[in-house]
């Protein structure tokens, strides 16, 4: 038995599927307008399991729902049944949220789509589940005031319980019949209006199933699971799935692999005593100096220029490529062609390449631009800088003037190079196999990219064959916060790299899957974290290179090699000096017990004496 107790939602442009008797009239006495009347909605035992999508569908069209059962189930009920918004019921709104209940549309007998549909939503919507008890030897009837409409107001919806008597021969019997109905068909389900406003008579309307809708969706549903099956078949992936639930299980796996290690750097062979024409004649790697900026950054990039080039540029000549959202004007590409020996070329990024992607909700955008501008996250509410972070991150490598390039080095306008760079980082890169060099590896503000690292776990258990095998996350997972991600980064704005690296698959698709989250304008996601994630799980750490050599300053971010100093103008950093800088200490954000650059070096680097200090002091190499 069951009972429901509840309000309907209806519409008057879509028709109900309670079938009104047209009988009630004439057989059951008029109510008084103060006189509930009553609705009977069919049958949950009597009837065959055709019937529990229409409960399902009155679960779904009512707020307020209980169902009980005195009697055992119709086994082919699914329990529990469900319905939402049951909470609801606690400080029912006087106000229905639908369309009102109109005299016609109660009157109707169609027995619309509108059943099914409502079916569907309830499976979909389902929140609260309602508990089928299966004993009950007397079911409280529960009164809610639920909705007005113009026409009429449910006051109450009562459920009675096998107390109530109804089949198709004698449905829709007055509000007088309902002791007698109630009293003797398990099962039946009573919705009680009450006429308010109107002096009208309410109806008592019955729900009769419609094995046609019922069976076409039936055929729907297998149809969808036949062909679902058949997809998931077809794109089996021979390496098994990682499920979500161990994503901690995998981080664990890769902690344990190589957290110790040590890493010891690799020397990079000098060429100081070379004479520069051996330099030049030599075979190079097929390497450029890419910046993206703006034509008011001039200045800013100049003085970038001269620093790379006396330090190391004019020596090697590997290309200038600048790359800006507008076309240069005239004057940049003068001034900077005055400051260099190599080639310069210029190039417009495609407007597709730095614009807000389809996807993307707009008010969605506009309001996070708000809030982290509001919370005071670094260039929050900057459009523009959301593109620059995405065209970093996914288009850079995109762009066809580097098609015939396999190297890049990221140079930032007003940044300062310190030291003389007395060999080829490009080569030495490719001697060495590697893929990706840092010489900052910082703590962020993790306020920009909230989500990055869970939508970066279930791009690990939806591709684990992407994790290359040797991918360290020691230093990049904090064990004593639940596996999270402990916002260490390397400082990407000085970058030397692989360009096949990001041309390849596996980036891409690790780039799209991010992308397609819509976090670089729902949050404000840097290429820092999303290029540190791609390093940390698709190349093994030897594929790394920190250099430490090269003296670098960006903004409040400096780091100068100490065992370089007759080469350097810069007073020697701690190796954690920068670690700090872009979150403060006293910042909320939690913070890993050992500085980023510390915790990828690993081993000895972390050791520390009784007083908590370093074994290895921070100067060291
Ligand atoms: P920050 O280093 O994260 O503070 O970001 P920046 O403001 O320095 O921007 C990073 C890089 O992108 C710099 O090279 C900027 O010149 C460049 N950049 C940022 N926004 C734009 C833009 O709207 N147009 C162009 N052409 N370059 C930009
Ligand atoms: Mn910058």
């Amino acid at each position: 038995m069951v009972t429901l107790s509840s309000s309907y939602e209806s519409s008057q442009n879509s028709a109900p599927s309670l079938s009104p008797s047209p009988s009630l009239s004439s057989k059951s006495p008029l109510p008084s307008p103060s006189q509930p009347s009553f609705v009977a909605i069919g049958h949950t035992e009597s009837q065959s399991a055709l019937q529990v999508p229409k409960f399902r569908a009155i679960a779904s069209s009512v707020r307020n729902v209980t169902l009980s059962s005195r009697t055992p189930l119709n086994s082919e009920l699914p329990s529990p049944v469900t319905a939402r918004a049951t909470d609801r019921s606690r400080s029912p709104s006087p106000f229905w949220s639908g369309s009102a209940v109109s005299r016609s549309s109660l009157h109707q007998h169609s027995q619309s789509r509108r059943a099914v549909s409502l079916f569907d939503d309830a499976s979909a919507s389902s929140s609260t589940d309602l508990s089928l008890s299966e004993s009950v030897s007397s079911l409280r009837p529960i009164r809610t005031n639920i909705f007005s409409s113009s026409s009429y107001k449910t006051e109450s919806v009562e459920a009675r319980s096998n107390d109530y008597e109804e089949s198709r021969d004698n449905r829709g019997k007055g509000s007088s019949g309902l002791g007698t109905m109630a009293k003797s068909a398990p099962g039946s389900i009573l919705i009680r209006l009450q006429k308010s406003m109107l002096g009208s008579p309410s109806s008592i309307l019955s729900f009769r199933p419609t094995r046609l809708y019922t069976r076409t969706a039936q055929y729907a549903v297998v149809t969808f699971l036949g062909l679902l099956l058949l997809v998931t078949a077809i794109n089996r992936r021979s390496t098994p799935k990682i499920s979500a639930p161990s994503y901690a299980a995998l981080n664990d796996a890769v902690f344990q692999a190589h957290s110790q290690k040590a890493f010891t750097p690799l020397v990079p062979r000098s060429d100081a005593n070379v004479p520069v024409e051996v330099l030049r004649a030599r075979r190079k790697p097929k390497a450029a100096l890419i910046s993206l900026v703006r034509n008011s950054e001039l200045e800013g990039i100049e003085q970038s220029m001269r620093h790379l080039e006396t330090r190391f540029n004019h020596k090697y000549n590997y290309p200038w490529i600048f790359f800006n959202d507008v076309p240069f004007d005239d004057t940049f590409k003068a001034r900077t062609q005055n400051l260099t020996n190599a080639e310069c070329f210029y190039a417009t990024v495609p407007e597709s390449h730095w614009s807000l992607p389809k996807w993307i909700d707009e008010s969605r955008f506009i309001s996070s631009l708000e809030y982290l501008g509001a919370i005071g996250v670094g260039k929050g509410w900057m459009i523009s800088y959301r593109h620059m972070c995405r065209w970093n991150s996914g288009f850079f490598y995109k762009h066809p003037i580097l098609d015939d390039y396999d190297w890049y080095w990221r140079v930032e306008p007003d940044v300062h190079f310190f030291c003389d760079v007395d060999y080829d980082p490009f080569a030495f890169m490719e001697e060495n196999n590697l893929k990706y060099g840092f010489n900052m590896n910082i703590l962020d503000d993790a306020r920009s990219f909230p989500s990055m690292w869970r939508q970066t776990q279930e791009f690990m258990s939806e591709y684990p064959e992407f994790i290359h095998p040797e991918a360290d996350f020691s230093w990049i997972i904090d064990h004593k916060n639940d596996g999270e991600y402990n916002n260490c980064q390397f400082f990407s704005n000085f970058e030397i790299g692989s360009l096949d690296f990001f041309r390849s698959k596996t980036y891409n698709t690790y780039f799209d899957y991010i992308d397609r989250k819509g976090g670089f304008y729902y949050e404000r996601f840097g290429d820092a974290p999303l290029h540190t994630l791609a390093v940390v799980l698709f190349l093994s750490k030897r594929e790394t290179h920190f250099f430490r050599d090269i003296g670098y300053q960006h903004d409040i971010n400096k780091q100068c090699p100490a065992n370089l100093l007759n080469k350097c103008s810069c007073e020697p950093t701690d190796l954690d000096e920068n670690f700090y800088k872009l979150v403060p200490m006293e910042s909320p954000q939690k913070k890993p017990d050992d500085s980023c650059i510390r915790l990828w070096l690993g081993g000895e680097w972390l050791e520390r004496d009784d007083t908590g200090k370093y074994v290895k002091n921070g100067f060291e190499f």
